[in-house]
């Protein structure tokens, strides 16, 4: 049944697929890297990332030795800091064990830092024409509603079975537009979010979902556990010129990145007032700001901010607090999404923002 697929989607992707700058060549370095931050975002936005992030560093020996902070900078606006800070792990020992040159063997790939089953496969399958499968979310659902399986897709055992039956049917030398006809087909066609483009879609007579009707109820996805909420109180602090930052710890969320100052729970203007003098500022006057709100996949911040003007930004008790002009934290300091709605207030661009 799902062999009936292969040749079917190859020819539709031939003559359909997107122009993008990591397909235009079989460089695994250029796969590896937007594979992963497609991970996160949607082609269309991680373009101007790869761009940036390709033209800083240009073959994996300089992701290895590129400075942190500058890693970080590339990152910003992506989130998920910690997989660009795999990506560095792996390519120090890409250049160590292999050369700089990505290893052509999928189980040597899984074995390096921040690469699973899924990039593995990407890599393998398009940069070396290894018959081996990708399989993400978008092949996930596309095959659940092929087959009208209503198994739980976010369980493991049910992709490492959809994989099984996608390695029997790999089209040998051509797994890699296999693979990306898969992908390209449940990010165009395939559709999550609302009814899948049946009537434009290459295998709508092998559709199992689409003969019962039953498209829009696949795939199946139990809710994964609630996320811990936490209250914050974010404070922009300034004076004339220059605003206060802080840097966060070097692990957990986050870890390494600078953000604005806050403080846990929500604190009355009096209490925020007080911090504020603990930190040997002087402050003048308080402003509520708009309350926000930001997902990580475990956490919930829900922020309340406040704009405090101080005297003057010179010395803060806290040696992580830095003052720094706007322009000079845009382009100096990475400070991520989170924070978002208060970067506003002060028209403070982050991320992708501050290329436009
Ligand atoms: Fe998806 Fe519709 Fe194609 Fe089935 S026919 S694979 S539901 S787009």
């Amino acid at each position: 049944m799902l062999e009936n697929i292969v040749e079917l989607l190859i020819e539709w992707y031939e003559e359909n697929h997107r122009i993008l700058p990591w397909r235009a060549s079989k460089n695994p370095y250029y796969i590896w890297i937007s594979e992963i931050m497609l991970q996160q975002t949607r082609v269309e936005a991680v373009r101007p990332f790869f761009e940036r992030f390709i033209k800083a560093l240009p073959q994996v020996e300089d992701v290895a030795v590129c400075p942190e902070e500058q890693l970080l900078k590339l990152w910003e606006g992506l989130g998920y800091y910690n997989r660009v800070r795999n990506i560095q792990k792996a390519a120090i020992r890409i250049v160590e064990e292999y050369g700089g040159r990505l290893p052509a063997d999928y189980e040597k790939l899984k074995d390096l830092p921040g690469i699973g089953n899924y990039t593995a496969g990407a890599v393998a399958s398009i940069a070396y024409d290894l018959p081996v499968p990708a399989v993400d979310g978008n092949v996930l659902r596309v095959y659940a509603r092929i087959m009208e399986d209503d198994s739980d897709i976010l369980k493991q055992s049910v992709k490492t079975k959809v994989e099984k039956e996608f390695l029997e049917i790999m089209p040998g030398s051509r797994s890699g537009t296999f693979n990306q006809a898969l992908m390209e087909l449940g990010a165009m066609v395939c559709v999550p979010n609302g009814a899948p483009k049946c009537e434009q879609c290459p295998v709508a007579q092998y559709c199992q979902a689409r003969a019962h009707g039953t498209a829009l109820d696949l795939p199946v996805k139990k809710k994964s556990k609630e996320r811990r909420k936490e209250e914050k109180t974010v404070l922009v602090l300034r004076d004339g010129e220059r605003v206060a930052i802080r840097k966060r710890p070097s692990k957990g969320l986050l870890a390494g990145l600078y953000e604005l100052p806050n403080l846990e729970g929500y604190l009355s203007e009096e209490e925020i007032l007080s911090w504020v003098e603990e930190q040997d500022l002087t402050p003048l006057q308080i402003v509520p700001l708009v309350d926000a709100k930001h997902i990580f996949s475990h956490v919930e911040w829900d922020m309340k901010g406040y704009l405090i003007r101080v005297a003057a930004l010179e010395e803060s008790a806290d040696p992580k607090m830095i003052f720094a002009e706007i322009r000079e934290v845009e382009k100096e300091y990475p400070i991520p999404a989170a924070f978002q709605a208060y970067a506003e207030q002060i028209q403070m661009r982050l991320g992708q923002d501050k290329y436009r």
